[in-house]
């Protein structure tokens, strides 16, 4: 019989309050997003759903070790999920692992973000200048510490990757948001590259933070460099 953990950790209201925010007060499954406001009427928030369990029972014990009891508890731990699939999530946990689990969290967060926390803009000047120094900076750091042509030096590699990692992929994921935000200030030809550059944060993303090599390694689009740039009118009108 599975060990009964000795004390099950409640979540704390900020936690709860934390939750409901990131959530947006929709179920965090990408596939049902069911508006959860109607719960607010009766005491609980949606369902709050542990990713790895309070508990040494129920589904996905068998990575409770995994965690202490106060990390259980955390707001990083759970999920808010309507009760339809919370029953599905949890009769199903091969169906629905812990890697699931915390993409759906993960793609919540993003969603959140782009919706609310990204700026829009009247013009592409101030869109460009929002960008700028983001390009700037990637810029300086592929200069000083970009793979090179005909070399290999492991200092300069190591330090590249902890770049890429502190420095480019943030960047670039701040930069790729504010533009899909604001794409209607694009012209054609820059919306073919901001889909490149999409590519290329992509793959990026994948080999650095994800450890996948397999992805191919589309190039940083050089058109990027002047996106946003021109006053835009005579290029969209003439093509
Ligand atoms: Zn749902």
């Amino acid at each position: 019989m599975a060990r009964k953990s000795a004390r099950r950790v409640e979540l704390s209201q900020p936690a709860k309050d934390r939750l409901w925010s990131e959530s947006g007060g929709h179920c965090q499954n990408p596939e049902c997003r069911a508006d959860l406001h109607g719960f607010l009427k009766r005491k609980h928030i949606g369902e709050l759903a542990h990713i790895i369990p309070a508990s040494f029972e129920g589904p996905r014990a068998d990575e409770a070790m995994e965690l202490s009891e106060d990390e259980r508890a955390m707001p990083e731990n759970v999920l808010v999920l309507c009760p339809t699939c919370h029953t599905v999530i949890d009769k199903a946990p091969s169906e629905y692992p812990t890697s699931v689990l915390r993409t759906w969290k993960t793609r919540s967060q993003e969603a959140r973000t782009t919706a609310h926390g990204t700026p829009v803009f009247h013009s592409r000047f101030e869109a460009r200048q929002f960008i700028e120094g983001l390009l700037d900076a990637n810029r300086a750091v592929f200069n000083l510490y970009g793979p090179l042509d005909n070399a290999y030096d492991s200092t300069r590699a190591e330090q590249w990757r902890r770049h890429v990692n502190g420095t480019i992929i943030p960047n670039n994921r701040v930069i790729l948001r504010v533009l899909q935000a604001n794409r209607r200030l694009l012209t054609d030809a820059e919306k073919m590259t901001l889909g490149i550059f999409a590519v290329h944060v992509r793959e990026l993303t994948e080999r650095h933070l994800e450890g996948n090599w397999t992805p191919g390694s589309t190039k940083f689009p050089s058109a990027m460099e002047s996106i946003l740039k021109e006053d835009g009118w005579e290029s969209s009108a003439g093509s």
